[in-house]
């Protein structure tokens, strides 16, 4: 017997077989869409790095082909399955696109996604694209995508893995479904990553419970991010991530005189600035959360004492400035705009 049927608008569905961590909210939903055959044409699927969305596309994939075996779905039984949910996918009716080596997703990649899902899936009833870092299409790519979406031959799905929608065209986001993937809650993405990295990680966990903490702390939630976080390396460069963020932070609230200074010191590139945004948000989060409230969980700061001591130093009215200052620069940045001029203006904003 399948454990746990839960009903949906009057309806009981199978649980599913789908092993990405948590999420339980968007894995019913994609699985009702599948059993009631109401599945759209597009979805995307957003979420921060390292939280599973392509774990979860090529799983959602798998599902939708699944020949249906076994009473999961996907069944992971089924020579479809089989194809789909391998460590490298290797169905003919999933079909990634991604912008490669490229700074963007441009508007050739998406002329020959659309040429391509005329042509009849290979051995399904559907033909699945997922699109790699959707938010970095170009405007014409997103135009382009449109039209794709307008007019879609009736096998087609397509699924956009997306860490920013707003940088897709307002267009583009009123004519999908989303799926949002949450952070996980501390204690299954504690249980999720000792499972996940095996042996290692485990180890890490009994003998330097440091390390292990700080690894869930800086992974916001997010399993792929914890998984890399336990190699020393990259829990070396996040926590210098961190650190800078921190900084600029604190220099924007105080209006440091030497706060042109450390910007014009940046070299980002443009995922880079967007992670020194993103982190200095979180920062910026907890403060305001310490003002308002004594238990709410922080998104930044290991030591809540630290966090109401730097919230201390500032009004309300600073703290919403900065927050507002870094949103835009994070929506310039995202348009492309120049990442210094972006930073600098949210620097100006008094
Ligand atoms: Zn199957």
């Amino acid at each position: 017997m399948p454990k746990s049927d839960r009903s949906i608008a009057g309806e009981e569905f199978f649980t599913d077989g789908m092993s990405v961590a948590g999420n339980d909210e968007a894995k019913r939903y994609i699985i009702a869409e599948i059993l009631r055959g109401t599945l759209h044409h597009a979805y995307i699927i957003s979420g921060k790095r390292g939280g599973g969305k392509r774990t979860f596309a090529y799983q959602t994939a798998a599902a939708v082909l699944c020949r249906r075996e076994g009473e999961k779905i996907p069944c992971g039984k089924c020579a479809s399955c089989k194809k789909a949910l391998r460590e490298k996918a290797i169905h003919p009716d999933i079909i990634s696109v991604s912008r490669k080596e490229k700074t963007a997703l441009g508007i050739d990649s998406i002329r020959a996604l659309r040429m391509d899902a005329q042509l009849l899936p290979s051995e399904s009833e559907y033909k699945i694209y997922i699109i790699e870092e959707a938010d970095t299409m170009t405007e014409a790519a997103q135009n382009a995508f449109l039209l794709a979406i307008e007019e879609p031959p009736p096998h087609v799905i397509y699924l956009l893995l997306c860490q920013d929608t707003s940088a897709l065209l307002d267009t583009l986001r009123s004519r999908t479904q989303k799926l949002s993937l949450r952070p996980l809650p501390m204690p299954l993405l504690e249980s999720k990553l000792a499972e996940a990295g095996g042996a290692k990680a485990r180890k890490i966990r009994d003998q330097s419970p440091h390390e292990w903490r700080e690894a869930l702390v800086c992974a916001d939630g997010s399993l792929g991010a914890a998984l890399e976080l336990l190699s020393s390396a990259e829990m070396k460069k996040r926590r210098g991530q961190r650190e800078r963020a921190f900084m600029l932070v604190c220099k924007m609230l105080s209006q440091s005189s030497d706060l042109y200074l450390y910007l014009s010191r940046m070299k980002y590139k443009r995922d880079e600035a967007q992670r020194l945004i993103a982190d200095s948000e979180d920062v910026i989060r907890d403060m305001l959360t310490v003002k308002k409230s004594a238990t709410a969980p922080m998104c930044f700061f290991a030591d809540r004492g630290e966090a109401e001591n730097e919230a201390g130093k500032y009004t309300m009215k600073q703290i919403i400035k900065t927050a507002e200052a870094l949103c835009e620069a994070s929506v310039a940045i995202a348009h492309n705009a120049a990442i210094q001029t972006a930073l600098f203006a949210a620097a100006c904003a008094k």
